[in-house]
C-alpha cells in the first residue's frame, strides 16, 4: 500500500516536471535538439529556439509564447548557469517574442531588424495591456550584425519582404548552423505574412540568399519543423518557385482567388508529400500565393495605366499645340 503510494507520488513528479502547465491548461512539452557542439534548437509550442552554450555565455534566438518562457528558462538552466546575455528576435510574430519581457528581466540584450521594433511598437500603441514595453528589441539594424561569442562569429542577416517585413536569419559560422526563421517551415507549406510587408518572391530570393551564405553541410534550424539540411531548404525554395509559376499563370488566364483555390493539380506532388499538413493547409497556401500574385500583378497594371495616361497627356499637348500653329 505504501509502495504503491510512493510510486505514483513519485509517478506524478515525473509528469509535472515533464509537463508545464500554461496559463490555458494547455500542457506544454519542450524538447531540447542537439545541432552541433555548443548549438541546440528547443522546440516547444511556438518557433524553434536557437541556442548557443559556451564560456561567454548562452546566446539566443526567439523566445516563444510569455506562457511558456519560465519551461524554456528551466530547460536553458539545464544545459548552463550562465545567463542569456544576447537574444535576437528573427522577426516580430507573438510565436518568437512572447517571452521577451521576461528574458529582459534577465538582463538578455534584445536586437533585431529595425521592423520587428517597429511593429512591436504598434502593437503596444493599439493594446497596451498585451505586450509590455520591455519586449521591445534594444539594438535594432538595417541590414546586418555580427556577434564575435562563444568563440566564433555568429553573422546576423535581414532578408527583404519575405515571411514579414523585418526578417532576420542567423549564422553560427564556425558551428555551420542556420537559423531561418518563418521563411522556412521544414517540409510544410510556409505561412507569408502579406499584411505586415512579406512576399512570395521576397521569400524565394530570402532562401535563395540564404543558400550563397551556407553550405551542403550546413544544418538547418527551421521556424517551424524538424532539424533540417541545404537539400531541405532548396526544395523549399523549388517549391514556391514551380507552385508561383502556375498560379501566375491561371492569374493571367483570368481565373479568380476561389478558381484557384480548388486547383489541387498546382499542388499535387508536394501535398504527396505531406506539406499540406503543418499549420497552412493547401487551400490556405493556394489563396495567400494567389493574393501574392495578384498584389505584384495590381502594382504593374497601375504602373501600365499610369504611363498610358502619361502618353495620352502628351499627345493631346501635341494636338493642341499643331491646332494653334494652323490657326
Ligand atoms: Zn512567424
Amino acid at each position: 500500500m505504501f509502495s504503491k503510494f510512493v510510486l505514483n507520488t513519485a509517478f506524478l513528479f515525473f509528469v509535472l516536471t515533464a509537463f508545464a502547465q500554461t496559463d490555458t491548461g494547455e500542457k506544454i512539452n519542450t524538447k531540447l535538439v542537439k545541432v552541433s557542439n555548443k548549438i541546440y534548437m528547443l522546440q516547444g509550442n511556438g518557433g524553434n529556439i536557437g541556442l548557443s552554450f559556451g564560456n561567454d555565455g548562452v546566446f539566443m534566438i526567439d523566445d516563444q509564447f510569455a506562457e511558456d518562457i519560465e519551461e524554456i528558462q528551466k530547460q536553458i538552466k539545464k544545459m548552463s548557469d550562465k545567463p542569456v546575455r544576447f537574444l535576437v528576435n528573427t522577426h516580430f510574430h507573438g510565436d518568437h517574442t512572447g517571452g521577451n519581457a521576461a528574458m529582459a528581466q534577465t538582463g538578455a540584450v534584445i536586437f533585431s531588424q529595425e521592423n520587428v521594433r517597429k511593429r512591436l511598437q504598434g502593437m503596444i500603441q493599439r493594446d497596451t495591456k498585451k505586450i509590455p514595453e520591455e519586449a521591445l528589441p534594444v539594438v535594432t539594424f538595417s541590414e546586418d550584425l555580427t556577434f564575435h561569442y562563444n568563440g566564433e562569429k555568429i553573422y546576423v542577416f535581414h532578408v527583404h519582404n519575405a515571411h514579414t517585413d523585418g526578417d532576420a536569419m542567423v549564422y553560427f559560422t564556425s558551428s555551420n548552423v542556420l537559423h531561418t526563421g518563418d521563411v522556412f517551415f521544414n517540409g510544410k507549406y510556409p505561412f507569408i505574412d502579406i499584411e505586415n510587408g512579406g512576399s512570395l518572391k521576397g521569400s524565394i530570393e530570402a532562401l535563395g540568399k540564404a543558400r550563397l551564405i551556407i553550405n551542403e553541410d550546413t544544418k538547418i534550424i527551421p521556424g517551424h519543423g524538424n532539424l533540417g539540411t541545404y537539400k531541405d531548404l532548396q526544395k523549399t525554395e523549388n517549391m514556391l518557385s514551380v507552385v508561383y509559376k502556375r498560379v501566375y499563370a491561371n492569374y493571367l488566364n483570368k481565373k479568380t482567388e476561389d478558381e484557384v483555390a480548388k486547383m489541387t493539380d498546382i499542388t499535387k506532388e508536394y501535398d504527396a508529400e505531406g506539406y499540406g499538413t503543418g499549420f497552412i493547409s493547401t487551400e490556405a497556401f493556394l489563396r495567400m500565393i494567389y493574393k501574392s500574385v495578384a498584389g505584384e500583378r495590381k502594382s504593374i497594371e497601375n504602373n501600365a495605366e499610369k504611363n498610358k495616361q502619361a502618353r495620352e497627356k502628351v499627345e493631346k499637348m501635341m494636338k493642341e499645340q499643331e491646332h494653334k500653329k494652323k490657326n
